[in-house]
């Protein structure tokens, strides 16, 4: 297994880290469904299993706020 992890900017605005694991012995065929924690917009990852969703915090952003 190794970890794999995802960034993307949710329609929402949020920013969303998923961290899953993937089969490096495996095709990569295997889809999880990962939620934006805010909105619950759904996006499919290439892994085996989600390990965690999280907000990722951009703390230069919010320093300048
Ligand atoms: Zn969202």
């Amino acid at each position: 297994m190794v970890g794999v992890v995802a960034v993307w900017r949710c329609k929402c605005g949020l920013r969303v880290k998923v961290v899953a694991e993937a089969d490096t012995h495996q095709p990569p065929s295997r889809k999880v469904v990962a939620s934006c924690p805010k909105c619950g917009e759904p996006r499919i990852l290439h892994a085996e299993k989600i390990v965690s969703v999280t907000e990722l915090i951009d703390f230069a952003l919010s320093a300048s706020a």
